[in-house]
Formats: C-alpha cells, structure tokens, sequence
C-alpha cells in the first residue's frame, strides 16, 4: 500500500531559533522552507498529492497559496513547486485532484474534464483524478425511501451521472498523455451498491485505477462496506485509491480490501488539531501509540490569553512569567537538570484553559490532562526516535506551540506512520500487486527530470 501526502502548504523553517522564537533572518515563507521530504532523512512518504482547489485562483477564487505561489505553481509545475524534481524524489509519484469539496455546494463543479487535463499535463502530473461531485447523502443500504426527499434522490443521481460522464470524457481525451500519465477514474455514490456500479462503469470505460471519493464523513463500518463493495465489483488487477482516508491510523484493518494507494494529512494534522493524539510512536507488533503535546501558547499570541489580559483577569507580566517558566523547566527536565513534578507543575500552571477557568472559579488545573502529561514526561519519547525532528529538538518536539514545532512533530508523525505502512502485509490472496504497482510506478518518474526551471525571482 501507499502513502500519498496530500499537500496543504505544510513546510518548516529549518533556521527557526527554538530558543528565542524566531525565523531565520531574512527568512521567505515558501521559498526559504522545506517540505517533509526535503527536511527527514528519507521522504516521509511515497508521494504526493495536490488538490486544485488548494492551488486556487479558478472560478471560485480561494486556495491556500498566495497570488505569486500560484503563479510560480502555474510556471514550474507541480513537481518542481513540490520540489519532488531533485534525483532522491525523481521516482516519486505527483497525483492530482480537483478538491471537490471545495466546491460541494456549486450545481456543477468549476473545471471541465479538459480543463483539468490541461492542469494536470502542465503541471506534470504523474496520476490524476477525474472531475467529481460529491453526493451529500450516504445510506447502507440502497433502499430509495431513505432518500429524505425525492428532490435529495433526483439530486444524488444527477451527481453520480454527472461524475461518471465526466470520467468518460476526461478518460477519452487523457488518451495523448497516454505512457505520461495514469487518469483515475473518481468513485461518488451514495451507498455501497450505487459505487459498486460506479466502479464497474468506470472499468468498462477503460480505468484500471479508479479514485474512491466522499468517504471522509463516513464512519469506520460504511468506509469499510464501500471499499469491499468496489473491490468486489472491479478485476483483480485493477488499482484503487482512497481519495482524503481520514481513517488513515487503523491502516492495518483496511488491508483485506486490496487499496493500492490512498492519500491523507491526518498524521500530520493531528501533531496539532487533536486534544490527545499529537505525538505518534509505533507500539511494538503493528498500531501506533499517541502522546499529549505540552501546550506552552505565546502569551504574548495567544488571543484567549490576550482577551483575559485585556480584561484584567490575568496580568500580561504574570503570563510571560509562567511562559517563561514553562518552556525553562521543560528544557531542564529534557536535559535531566529538573524533576518531573517541578516540569509537570510548571506547565500546569500556565495551561491555557486551566486559566481561563481559574479567572472565573479557582480550581488546579485538569487532573486528566496532568496525567497524560505525566505521561509523556515520564516515557520521554522523543528520546525513542531517530528522525531528525526528535534528534535536533528533542523535548521540544513535545512542545505544543507554534507552527515550527507543531509542523516538526506532525512530519515526525508522517514518518511514524510511514513505517507503520511500510510493514503491513501484502494484498489478500486473489489480487495482483505486481499489476497494480505498475499502475502507480509510472515511465515518466523514471525519465531523468528535465532542469528545473528557476523558481525564485
Ligand atoms: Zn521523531
């Protein structure tokens, strides 16, 4: 199986001074950075993915680059912005969607099948994704009384005949990139029976890797019945990817479904979006084992912290102090210079909604959040890994707070989790993965890179 890292402009500093908080001087967002691959020892992933609409700057306005990273996007290529265009990323695949959910609540979505072909052809693409809608509703079962409305069943149809009608042009006229390219044909139903015939329509038109789209709000049992569903209903050799697999930490139970690739951000976000899961270890055997991050805000940038400030709650001095006292105890306790009660203190004193609560009702803090603290302190994990995140910041990759560390301990969690795929077991019997790693190895990564054109300036 393999990682593909969806893109979401997520690059660090490598001159940030830890120590008094502080980018490199002179340091340019993007073009000073590094991205995951560029900074770990060995890429944390098998490749990468980008959404259009994450590029932004179509009918719908929005994205996340900037006016000059889309314009240097649109010059380069996706390759070289990714910087995948070195000779240690050069066999990495470069796949590409539309991000259709960005654009869920348009009648139609704002790229025809040979707008995208053009990007994905400009762009240099290895794979890309159909023009998919995403359909609203889901039912496990395929029943049409479940429908809240025959306007909601009129509405899913049309979108599921829309995505297929899409895929069938978008396949014809991929034809040219033909030994360049491998088009995914996008899976949107609103069960598992409706993507199941999705899937074989998308074969019988000539896909042989299809892209399962819509099954981020699923839960774990309806991802599961929908993957079985599209396996079932497609030839063994054909491939098939998981578009955004938000289920991407129990990896291990979707082997039996024969996923060739799948994309997601979900170990990286979670270094700094998940209240308890932001530091991935490998739990001996297969799974993962997750630690609380030490949240040590920016008084002067926290706005909760502010707002107390600004209302008299709390005094700004005192807040720096216990800021102050929090990161230097940390840091003592990593070096083996203070205790563990003396650390764990200091950091409970200074915890952000410990006092928010105390200005209204004192109280010592959240006895649950100590104990998980107390945890990663006592097991030290940053001293169990050898990544380059853990082996220059050491415990201060367990230190919840601002983009450079947070971003460091979400890539360490990228290639956490990338050993986790990398051992799990082949495909179940029956499947051919030779065939479809010939699908997702492609000619043109191994086609020496033509000079990149020069990004900056
Ligand atoms: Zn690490």
């Amino acid at each position: 199986m393999k990682f593909i890292f969806a893109d979401t402009m997520d690059y660090v500093d490598p001159g940030f001074d830890f120590e008094g908080d502080r980018n490199a001087p002179g340091r340019q967002a993007y073009w000073d950075d590094e991205y995951p691959h560029e900074h770990m020892d060995t890429p944390p992933y098998d490749g990468m993915l980008v959404s259009r609409a994450a590029v932004g700057k179509g009918r719908l306005g929005g994205g996340k680059y900037s006016e000059a990273q889309a314009m240097a996007f649109r010059r380069a290529g996706a390759r070289a912005f990714l910087r995948l265009d070195g000779p240690r990323f050069r066999h990495m695949p470069v796949f590409g969607d539309c991000g259709a959910f960005a654009y869920v609540k348009e009648s139609t979505p704002p790229y025809t099948p040979e707008d995208m072909l053009a990007f994905y052809e400009d762009g240099e693409f290895t794979h890309g994704c159909s023009v998919d809608h995403i359909i609203f509703e889901f039912h496990e079962d395929d029943d049409p009384a479940r429908f809240p409305s025959a306007m909601a069943r009129d509405e899913a149809r049309r979108r599921f005949d829309l995505t297929l009608a899409n895929a069938e042009t978008f396949l014809r006229a991929s034809r040219p990139m033909e030994g360049r390219f491998t088009p995914l044909g996008v899976v949107q139903g609103w069960s598992p029976v409706s993507m199941a015939k999705a899937a074989r329509d998308l074969c019988r038109m000539g896909y042989r890797y299809l892209a399962v789209g819509g099954t981020v709000p699923l839960r774990t049992p309806q991802v599961k019945a929908c993957l079985r569903a599209v396996r079932d209903a497609i030839p063994h050799d054909a491939a098939m990817h998981v578009l955004g697999f938000a289920k991407a930490e129990d990896i291990q139970e979707f082997v039996p479904f024969g996923i060739t690739s799948f994309d997601t951000t979900s170990p990286l976000r979670r270094a700094f979006k998940d209240a308890r899961c932001n530091y991935y270890l490998r739990r001996p055997g297969t799974g993962l084992d997750y630690y609380t991050a030490l949240r040590v805000p920016q008084a002067t940038e926290n706005p909760k912290l502010q707002r107390l400030a600004k209302e008299g709650k709390v005094r700004q001095e005192d807040l720096q102090r216990l800021e102050r006292r929090a990161l230097e105890s940390l840091r003592a306790y990593g070096r083996g210079e203070a205790g563990l009660d003396e650390a764990l203190d200091a950091v409970m004193a200074y915890d952000e909604p410990g006092l928010l609560r105390r200005a209204t009702h004192p109280a010592d803090g959240d006895p649950a959040l100590r104990n998980r603290y107390r945890r990663t302190l006592t097991e030290r994990p940053w001293e169990r890994c050898a990544c380059r995140v853990c082996r220059e910041l050491g415990i201060e990759a367990l230190v919840f707070r601002g983009s450079n560390r947070n971003k460091r301990r979400g890539i360490h969690n990228l290639a956490v989790f990338k050993t986790l795929v990398n051992d799990l077991p082949g495909p179940e019997e029956g499947t051919r993965p030779d065939e479809q790693a010939d699908l997702f190895r492609h000619p043109r990564q191994s086609e020496p890179a033509a000079p990149g054109p020069l990004l900056r300036g």
